[in-house]
């Protein structure tokens, strides 16, 4: 389907410096395209960026019926702009949405859609260092209806937002809660689906984690509280001695394209590296050791984001003396390289708008 463009008359002013608030500034276009049973996805469209009608019994608002992805384009120093593995993330919206009783959107046009979007909005890329066009793709359930059953029909849409540095100062080493109370998810639940609920439902052990002075929660799996599952909205790594290891994906946990690259940078490196269950006694006892080297969090917003202490129940983990570690770093600049142009894309990674 070819996609109908209506131009905005009106265009906003564009961050004039780095310091860009995270998803408060939206670009002068958004896409839409909507799904009716009897249609199917129609009508793909770019529009002027606008609020929306909905009625108010629309199903989002009652049962969250609803997934979302996340992902950047970024600018290079010779004024390119890339997508780091977006075929993914459309590939990963349909896993949530089969989750959700949402019906497939086909990936391949979808991108094409998005791609479009961008070119219009090119200028709206930032070219600071650091700075992103942070793109949300989404789906809301619009059929008016109380029912508890899936919608007749949806609209998906892909708004994007000009974003800083996820560390302004240079990257940071956070201190990060374990979380006993509270539970994100459970195999068979929804853990693996980018959908609404399973952040909103963090929201209360997010608070309190601040509220004792750190950045974010360490999820535990919810059946023993013991396997380490994922931070905030980032998969965990950790380097014990010498080795590193993420929790294996069990069907609570998001499968981060981050993630994905971050394994198979490691295994080209020939470092060894295991997806596998690790409680978080395992990690007491090998910080207590002294081989607990590195450990951070993944994910498209900070990409790397070191964790320089843990905190479990009262018990504090300092990591690698607050310090961003080796590996970490090696990481971090790799990715960020080859998202900006300035390393190799030897996998073939980024996609050129
Ligand atoms: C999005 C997300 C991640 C990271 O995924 P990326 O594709 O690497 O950005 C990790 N965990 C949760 C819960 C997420 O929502």
């Amino acid at each position: 389907m070819t996609v109908s463009k209506i131009e905005a008359t009106h265009k906003k002013a564009k961050p004039q410096s780095k310091e860009i608030p995270f998803g408060r500034t939206f670009t002068d276009h958004m896409f839409v395209m909507d799904y009716e049973s009897d249609k199917g996805w129609h009508e793909p469209r770019i529009l002027p960026y606008e609020p929306l009608t909905l009625d108010p019994a629309a199903m989002i608002f009652h049962y969250g019926q609803t997934v979302f992805e996340g992902l950047k384009a970024y600018r290079t120093d010779d004024d390119r702009v890339l997508l780091f593995r977006p075929e993914k993330n459309f590939e990963r919206l349909n896993l949530s949405s089969q989750r959700l009783s949402i019906p497939a959107i086909d990936e391949e046009e979808v991108l094409g859609y998005l791609k479009e979007l961008v070119e219009l909005e090119k200028d709206w890329v930032p070219s600071f260092e650091g700075t992103s066009l942070y793109i949300r793709p989404f789906i809301i359930a619009t059929e008016p209806s109380l029912a508890v059953a899936p919608s007749k029909s949806y609209k998906l849409m892909i708004i994007l937002s000009p974003v800083g540095p996820y560390f302004s100062g240079g990257i940071k080493p956070v201190t990060i809660n374990v979380e006993e109370q509270f539970t994100r998810a459970v195999k068979g639940g929804t853990g693996m689906a980018k959908t609404a609920g399973n952040y909103s439902s963090g929201y209360q052990a997010q608070a309190k984690a601040v509220d004792e002075g750190n950045a974010d929660v360490l999820w535990l799996d919810g059946v023993e509280k013991r396997y380490i599952e994922e931070v905030g909205s980032m998969n965990i790594f950790f380097k014990i001695d010498g080795e590193v290891v993420t929790p294996a994906l069990s069907g609570s946990i998001l499968q981060g394209i981050t993630r994905t690259s971050i394994l198979e940078l490691l295994r080209k490196w020939d470092v060894p590296v295991t997806e596998r269950r690790i409680s978080i006694e395992e990690l007491y006892e090998a910080y207590e050791e002294g081989k607990l080297e590195e450990a951070f969090g993944t994910g498209t917003a900070a990409v790397i984001s070191p964790v320089g202490e843990l905190n479990w129940l009262g018990r504090k983990m300092v990591i690698n003396d607050h310090e961003i570690g080796a590996l970490s770093q090696e990481l971090y600049d790799t990715i960020t390289g080859i998202q900006r142009g300035r390393k190799e894309d030897v996998h073939g990674w980024t996609v050129e708008v």
